[in-house]
């Protein structure tokens, strides 16, 4: 038995192909640019069983291309880590693509375990060097994770949101192009930009973030393809792992 938050039924964005999404409820890393801070809380959202999201997901299955995908999201996947590997397992028995939706929260083992049992993890690295600075994340926890990752043969997306005077400082930059490096299963490097809608999502709840009163902090497009650049010649990576 888990928590979700809700389910999209169909995403381009959230993966390879089209896929389900579900949104798992909890979260323990209260990002200050978070976009779904309603996630956050532990006894929110629905209670399921993993075996009957699964019949629900399949109603979406036919309007999927095959392999349909089904990506973990949140919230934070590994705060039901039982929960997350029930579904991730039953989802690939019945043929999902799976992947894991993840900001490297929480202990070793059932980060592992969860990730020898999905087919991708996009690993939403917060801050390379101080993610403490934007969250509730311990910097160690989440390089004990992501150095973990090398061990694993699960491929890997490493994601990144540019928030400028906070993530784009060139030595932040050059330090996500080191993790990258070190990483044999790195398939792909998704820099995006923030998006200042957040804001709207945090107003729902009348919450406030220093973030919002910082002035500007929204980079341009030129921006993200500037700091792609530094990341990919910093650490000589190729450029293939750059989509845009
Ligand atoms: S890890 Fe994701 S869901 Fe959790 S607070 Fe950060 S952005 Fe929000």
């Amino acid at each position: 038995m888990g928590r979700i938050q809700s389910i999209q039924s169909f995403s381009t964005l959230d993966g390879p192909g089209t896929r389900c999404v579900v949104f798992f409820q909890g979260c323990p890393a209260a990002c200050l640019f978070c976009h779904n801070p309603e996630s956050w809380a532990a006894k929110g959202g629905e209670e399921i069983e993993p075996e009957t999201l699964l019949l629900r997901l399949e109603r979406f299955r036919p309007f999927l291309q095959e392999p349909p995908g089904l990506t973990l999201s949140g919230g934070e996947p590994l705060y039901q880590p039982a929960f997350a590997l029930a579904l991730a397992k039953l989802a690939r028995a019945d043929g999902w693509h799976v992947a894991l939706d993840t900001c490297g929260w929480g202990p070793t083992k059932p980060f592992r375990n969860l990730v020898k049992n999905v087919d991708l993890v996009m690993f939403s690295v917060k801050h390379p060097i101080h993610p403490e600075a934007l969250s509730k994340l311990n910097p160690d926890s989440v390089l004990a994770n992501w150095q973990l990752l090398a061990a694993l043969e699960t491929p890997v997306w490493l994601r990144y949101v540019l928030i400028k005077g906070w993530t784009d400082p060139p030595a932040a930059l050059t330090a996500l192009g080191q993790l990258a490096k070190d990483l044999p299963t790195l398939e792909r490097i998704e820099i995006f930009p923030y998006n200042s809608l957040a804001e709207s999502d945090w107003q729902k709840l009348q919450w406030d973030s220093p973030l919002f009163h910082e002035g500007n902090i929204i980079v341009t497009e030129e921006e993200v393809r500037q700091a792609e650049n530094l990341v990919r010649k910093s650490a000589g990576l190729p450029a293939s792992l750059f989509p845009s």
